[in-house]
């Protein structure tokens, strides 16, 4: 494990005013964290700091936004305030669910799969350059229905398009194909495109992969400041000192919201928390055990590649503890056993609670800031931060490059939708 300040032997640089000029320091922060890629200056009076990008937040997001800088060539350094993905990010179900979600908007509808078919044209690159598994797999989703009248009752509620792709199972399918769910099923429609991944996995993936590359990674940076006016962003301080730089991307998920007011910029979010409990079966049940997610109303049920089944969410809007009650634990596996009837047996190992960052319209912002020139947001990804982790990383470094939204096509996801009323201090 490479201890945290070293250089890393392919990261030197002979520009002192560059980032990584610094690291050659042995003046560095210790922390307690296993990860190995963080590199901060205990001061930075000696050095004059400056990054092309500044990427505010260690979340699925700003991670994935690093990769596909770095591997543009584009200079990085990402500040994360505690660890990397320790926020929302590491409470996810990770299912890249395309086409089970009902997304209403045309331009999620299409991001989500297109970021789901490109995550696993990354996945090479990504474990190679990381040497991290990601439990990346697509073995489709179930949507299962009790009855005629249920599965009636889900069509008309369905508002998405028909960008959908499923087939129908009837009773005999379904008991033939999944013999571990309740044999009272009435149907199924069965998602083969449908994949999950384990996202921390995932995020740190990101991150080590971007530092392989050559970008900057500092955990523990708390107290940001953004610097900047009308005329554009300028840096950041930091309680080490200050950063100059072109372009600084808010990828802080929940806490977005609170750094832009420093720009006078309101982009409000609001928390829904989520809880999941993780189980295990023994090994004289497997027979009983989910092969493959199953993504019903009231409930999913999603095997991981570590061996574990997850059942999630809860769903509290306004709620941010991160505490698990036990009424939603027993919500939760009576919804899940009710479908799967061998989870009685299962061994419970955790539960967890995370919270998710969702939107007034449910759209995440992204994009430039008009009254910031060079400021960028990316978050309020709300339940699919982890499915458009991808196509987010691809739309910001087009953007940096001087793509225009309208030329990606999502000027829809602009920062500057809500009513146009930011107001530059
Ligand atoms: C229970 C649950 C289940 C979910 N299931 C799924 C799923 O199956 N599929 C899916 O696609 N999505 C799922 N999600 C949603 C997904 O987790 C989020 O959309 C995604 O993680 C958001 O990523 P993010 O990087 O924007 O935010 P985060 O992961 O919260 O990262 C933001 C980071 O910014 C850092 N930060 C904040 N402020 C500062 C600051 N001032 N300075 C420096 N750093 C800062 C935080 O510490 C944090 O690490 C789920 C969420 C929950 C809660």
């Amino acid at each position: 494990m490479q201890k945290r300040g070293s250089v890393p032997p392919d990261q030197g640089s002979n520009d002192p005013s560059r980032l990584d000029a610094c690291y050659a320091s042995d003046e560095t922060y210790e922390s307690d964290t296993s990860y190995e890629t963080a590199n901060i200056p205990r001061s930075t009076a000696s050095c004059k700091l400056h990054a092309e990008t500044i990427i505010v937040g260690g979340g699925v997001i700003g991670c994935a936004i690093a990769y596909e800088l770095t591997r543009r060539g584009h200079e990085v350094l990402l500040i994360e305030q505690n660890e990397i993905a320790s926020g929302s990010s590491c409470a996810a179900a990770g299912m890249l669910a395309a086409d089970s979600e009902d997304f209403t908007h045309p331009v999620i509808a299409q991001a989500a799969l297109e970021s789901r078919a490109l995550l696993h044209s990354q996945k090479d690159q990504l474990s190679a350059l990381s040497g991290m598994e990601l439990g990346l797999r697509q073995s489709g989703f179930i949507t299962p229905f009790r009855s005629y009248s249920e599965l009636s009752r889900y069509k008309e509620n369905r508002r998405s398009s028909s960008l959908t792709e499923q087939i129908w199972w009837d009773r005999n399918t379904v008991q033939r194909e999944a013999g571990w769910l309740n044999r009272d099923t009435y149907g199924a429609y069965y998602r083969s495109l449908e994949s999950e991944i384990l996202p921390v996995s995932l995020t740190r993936a990101y991150v080590r992969s971007a530092h392989r590359m050559g970008a900057a990674i500092w955990e523990g940076v708390k107290d940001i400041q953004l610097i900047g006016n009308q005329l554009g962003v300028q840096g950041i301080a930091t309680p080490k000192g200050n950063i100059t730089c072109k372009h600084v991307i808010i990828a802080a998920g929940l806490n977005g919201e609170t750094l832009l007011q420093q720009a006078r910029i309101d982009l409000p979010t609001t928390p829904v928390k989520g809880e999941i409990a993780a189980i295990q079966f023994p090994a004289d049940q497997t027979a009983y055990k989910p092969d493959r997610t199953l993504y019903a109303e009231d409930v999913y049920i999603v095997p991981k590649a570590n061996g574990d089944v997850w059942i999630g969410a809860t769903s509290w809007p306004g709620k941010k503890d991160h505490s698990v009650s036990a009424y939603s634990v027993q919500r939760l596996l009576g919804a899940a056993s009710s479908w799967v009837p061998g989870i009685k047996e299962a061994h419970f190992l955790r539960a967890w609670a995370g919270v998710r960052p969702s939107t007034p319209d449910g759209l995440p912002y992204i994009g430039e800031c008009e009254n910031m020139p060079g400021l960028f947001t990316a978050y309020g990804h709300y339940r699919n931060g982890i499915l458009l982790s991808a196509v987010t990383g691809r739309w910001i470094a087009d953007m940096l490059e001087g793509k225009r939204a309208e030329e990606i096509g999502i000027e829809a996801l602009s920062p500057n939708r809500l009513n146009r009323k930011e107001v530059v201090r």
